[in-house]
């Protein structure tokens, strides 16, 4: 079994657990969403899908990222443009976008929390969370000439 086999089932049991009915179009959803380490948005989903199933729309595709967003499967993030893109990597991490492409990478680093908590005697508000972002050009988007040599 992979790892998004696994995760996989583990989302299945939590739909079934809270009662939600596992359609063909549930399960096609949530195993692209495992499977993309891309952070899609519901349009994206939606065209990589439409030809497995004919009668989905994308409000379909959205309401069902909705219900998983509820039940804690996914996360949305929104960065400034209409289009909520999905993420289905719940640990913490940070997110790399690409100006270029728009291409969104996972990037690890330690939770910063000295921040928060440095805020917190600083300004005496109660910090919830934080975000934070990076911003470049990937290496797809890079001049070669400019790309360091392998
Ligand atoms: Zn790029
Ligand atoms: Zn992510």
């Amino acid at each position: 079994m992979t790892v998004s086999d696994n995760r996989l089932q583990k989302a299945i049991s939590v739909l079934k657990e809270s009662g939600v009915r596992i359609t063909p179009q549930r399960h096609a959803d949530l195993d692209y969403l495992l499977t993309s380490e891309t952070h899609p948005t519901a349009d994206e989903i939606y065209k990589s899908l439409e030809s497995q199933f004919p009668n989905m729309s994308v409000a379909t595709v959205y309401n069902n990222l909705r219900a998983f967003k509820e039940l804690g499967l996914v996360r949305e993030l929104t960065y400034g443009d209409n289009s909520s893109r999905f993420d289905c990597n719940m640990t913490e991490h940070y997110h790399i976008l690409c100006l270029e492409c728009g291409k969104i990478v996972d990037f690890h680093y330690p939770s910063l929390e000295e921040v928060e908590s440095l805020a917190e005697q600083v300004t005496g508000f109660e910090v919830s969370h934080h975000r934070m972002e990076l911003y470049g050009k990937c290496a797809d988007c890079q001049e070669p000439m400019l790309r360091k040599q392998a």
